[in-house]
């Protein structure tokens, strides 16, 4: 069950105070106060827990600061939008809003392997106006003797160069729960001279104690990728387990599934599933072109599939777009084969943004009939 306070109730107001009292007046029932921001403004919920079935709704409408009260069902709760009772929910995060109004593409390192291609890649980031990149350093390899990423050791360097060609959000994958405090340590250390949005790879998706690791700190964003080969709604429960633990900045990324009815694509592409994903949940949606398409190749009206899939997402209305770049991926030593060359950037970016203008119109017609 959660209450929905009217706008501008503080979550430490007296007004959430006696919703909680009156809460917990009921057996066995405890209660969390979120803060949210959300498509219009920014709200404060708070989550009753525990066996709400017999609590009536009743006295809590009756409170004049109660906005309304929605019976939450099981399945994705926190996440959820309950049969549209919820707004979406946004934030911001270093100066950088992400919601399911907005847009931003994520282009980077696969692997960070060297300064130099580090430095191109942001240096070209930059002069198009991009503040958002990903950057991997720990890489969960299917084989053992593959490059297994940097690790902590890059960590300081790949902030401070971030810093400096202006770099907002990098999102940056984990693999353990030790790999927070090293993130955390290494930005501390270099003051702050960007974010890291915390990537949950496909092959963690349903690794549940790394989820409650990254859902119980709060500091930085999440961004979790869909299982490759479960379920969207099995995908969607194990993002459950980060909201669940308290952090609520959550991205949901597609990046396609495993099969063979995909070929020759590396990933079936599931960008029709944006939409899906916003009226299913409060979260804003990524797509990743690059890990769904896995290779450069083109159309016959010579647009490389990568652009396809991504104008596709977009055209959908998805809110980021995480891809692959590399100043010279035949050296890259992961993915290099699905990797954009820096050349190819603007006319991603263009190509983006035309996409944009298409989902654009469409809201507007949308909103005529
Ligand atoms: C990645 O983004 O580098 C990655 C490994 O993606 P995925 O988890 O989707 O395979
Ligand atoms: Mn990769």
């Amino acid at each position: 069950m959660i209450i929905v306070m009217k706008a501008d109730t503080r979550p430490d107001s007296p007004e959430v105070a006696r919703v909680t009292a009156l809460a917990q007046s009921f057996p066995g029932v405890t209660t969390q106060v979120h803060h949210i921001q959300g498509a219009t403004r920014s709200v404060t919920e708070v989550y009753l827990l525990g066996p709400t079935g017999v609590i009536p709704s009743t006295p809590f409408e009756e409170f004049e600061f109660v906005e309304k009260v929605v019976r939450v069902t099981e399945k994705f709760r926190a996440i959820g939008r309950h049969g549209g009772h919820l707004e979406a929910v946004g934030f911001e995060y270093n100066g950088v809003r992400i919601s399911q109004d907005t847009l931003h593409v994520f282009p980077g390192l696969c692997a960070v392997d060297t300064p130099e291609n580090l430095d191109d890649t942001f240096r070209a980031l930059a002069r198009h106006g991009v503040v958002t990149a990903r950057a991997g350093v720990y890489k969960p390899r299917t084989s053992p003797y593959d490059f297994q990423g940097l690790g902590a050791a890059c960590l300081p360097w790949v902030f401070e160069r971030a810093g400096k060609h202006g770099i907002k959000i990098i999102a940056m994958e984990v693999t353990r729960e030790s790999h927070l405090e090293e993130i955390q340590n290494a930005l501390t250390a270099s003051g702050f001279p960007t974010g890291v949005m915390l990537q949950i790879g496909t092959r963690n998706a349903q690794n549940f104690e790394l989820l409650k690791a990254v859902g119980a700190q709060t500091d930085l964003p999440v961004l979790f990728k869909r299982g490759m080969g479960i379920t969207l709604e099995e995908s969607l429960n194990a993002c459950e387990y980060v909201a669940s633990g308290g952090n609520r900045r959550i991205v949901f990324c597609l990046r396609g599934m495993k099969t063979n009815l995909g070929d020759p694509h590396r990933n079936f592409v599931d960008f029709g599933h944006v939409p899906v994903v916003k009226r299913l949940t409060r979260l804003p949606v990524c797509v990743d072109p690059s890990h769904s398409v896995g290779r450069r190749t083109a159309g016959p009206d010579g647009i490389l599939d990568v652009f396809h899939v991504t104008a596709q997402g977009v055209v959908a209305g998805a809110n980021l777009v995480l891809v692959d770049v590399h100043p010279r991926p035949e050296e890259a030593l992961c993915d290099g084969p699905q990797a954009l060359f820096l050349h190819e950037l603007p006319h991603f970016l263009d190509d983006v943004r035309i996409a944009r203008r298409a989902y654009e119109e469409r809201l507007a017609r949308a909103a005529r009939a």
